[in-house]
C-alpha cells in the first residue's frame, strides 16, 4: 500500500522542508527535473466485469515517485496543464502504456488524456504511428476523456478519427460538473465511467443513498438504451458492487478489486 500525498495537507510535493510554499517557478523546474530524472511512473488499477468479476482491463494512473514520497496526479497535473508540460508528459504516458501492451505485460490499458493533448493537430497521427511501430492492436488501448473536454465541438472529428483507427474512448467522471445526458448519446464514444461521487453514496439504506442509486440506475438505463457500456469507479464495498451489478453496470473499478499498483 502507498499513500498519495495531497496539497494543503502540509505534505505537498511543492512544500519545502521549512514549510514555506515554493514559488510557481520552483514548482515548474521541479517538475521539469522529474521528467528528466525519470521520476514519473505509471501505476495500474484493474477494472472487472460486473457479472463474472474477471479483470478486463487496467487503467494507467500517473505517479511522481520522489525520494521524499509518492505524489498523486491531482498535485501536479494542473501545473503541467497550465505550463504546457502536459504535452511531453502525455506523450511519455502513451509511449509507456503502449510499451506495456507491446511486451504483453497487460492485455488492455486505459489512459487518461487531457483536453490540451487532444487539441494537438497531430495527436491521432502520433498515436497511429506509435501503435504501428509497436505492433499493438488499437483495440487494446482506451482513452479516458473528461466530459468538459468532450463537450468542445471541435473534438467530435477527433473522436471519429480515433474510432476509425480502432482506439476506443470513454467519458470519464460522468455526472460530475455540467453533465449533459444528450452528450452521452450524441458523441462517438464507446464507454461511460460513472463518477465516484455517485458510487460513494450507495450501499446503505438511507433516503440519500436510495437517491444516489436511482441516479446511477437512470444513467445506466440511458447508456444501455444507446448501446453504451458503463463502468462504476470508486467501488469500495461488496454492497456497492452488488447493487451496481443489479442496476446493470457493465464493469466495476475501485479499491474493492484492486488499488493502483506499479507493475512488478
Ligand atoms: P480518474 O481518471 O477519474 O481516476 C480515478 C481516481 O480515483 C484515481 O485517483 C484512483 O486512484 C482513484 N480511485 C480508484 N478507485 C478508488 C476507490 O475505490 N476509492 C477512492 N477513494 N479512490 C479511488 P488518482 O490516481 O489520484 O488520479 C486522479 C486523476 O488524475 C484521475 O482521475 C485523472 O483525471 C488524472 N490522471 C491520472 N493519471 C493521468 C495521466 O496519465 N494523464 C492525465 N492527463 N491525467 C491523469
Ligand atoms: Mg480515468
Ligand atoms: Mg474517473
Ligand atoms: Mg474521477
Amino acid at each position: 500500500m502507498y499513500r498519495v500525498k495531497r496539497a494543503g495537507g502540509g505534505h505537498s510535493a511543492f512544500r519545502q522542508e521549512d514549510g514555506r510554499s515554493t514559488s510557481q517557478m520552483e514548482r515548474l523546474s521541479a517538475l521539469h527535473r522529474a521528467i528528466e530524472r525519470g521520476e514519473l511512473r505509471l501505476y495500474f488499477q484493474p477494472k472487472v466485469n460486473a457479472q463474472s468479476r474477471a479483470v478486463v482491463a487496467h487503467e494507467a494512473l500517473l505517479r511522481w515517485v520522489r525520494p521524499s514520497g509518492i505524489v498523486g496526479p491531482l498535485d501536479f497535473i494542473p501545473l503541467a496543464e497550465s505550463s504546457g508540460l502536459i504535452l511531453p508528459i502525455g506523450r511519455w504516458v502513451l509511449r509507456e502504456a503502449v510499451d506495456v501492451l507491446r511486451t504483453g505485460r497487460l492485455q488492455e490499458v486505459c489512459v487518461n488524456v487531457s483536453a490540451l493533448e487532444l487539441r494537438q493537430a497531430d495527436y491521432v497521427d502520433h498515436l497511429r504511428s506509435l501503435l504501428e511501430e509497436s505492433r499493438v492492436a488499437p483495440r487494446q488501448l482506451w482513452l479516458e476523456l473528461t466530459e468538459s473536454s468532450l463537450l468542445e465541438p471541435r473534438f467530435v472529428p477527433v473522436l471519429q478519427e480515433l474510432k476509425v483507427l480502432g482506439v476506443r474512448t470513454a467519458m470519464d467522471d460522468f455526472g460530475k460538473g455540467y453533465s449533459s445526458l444528450m452528450s452521452l448519446v450524441s458523441l462517438p464514444i464507446q464507454m461511460v465511467k460513472i463518477d465516484r461521487s455517485f458510487i460513494e453514496g450507495i450501499g446503505e439504506d438511507t433516503p440519500d443513498q436510495q437517491r444516489a442509486l436511482e441516479v446511477v440506475r437512470g444513467i445506466v438505463a440511458l447508456a444501455t438504451a444507446y448501446g453504451l457500456p458503463t463502468v462504476a469507479e470508486g467501488v469500495e464495498t461488496p454492497e456497492q458492487a452488488n447493487l451496481l451489478t443489479k442496476v446493470g453496470c457493465t464493469e466495476l473499478q475501485g479499491y474493492l478489486f484492486g488499488r493502483p499498483e506499479p507493475l512488478s
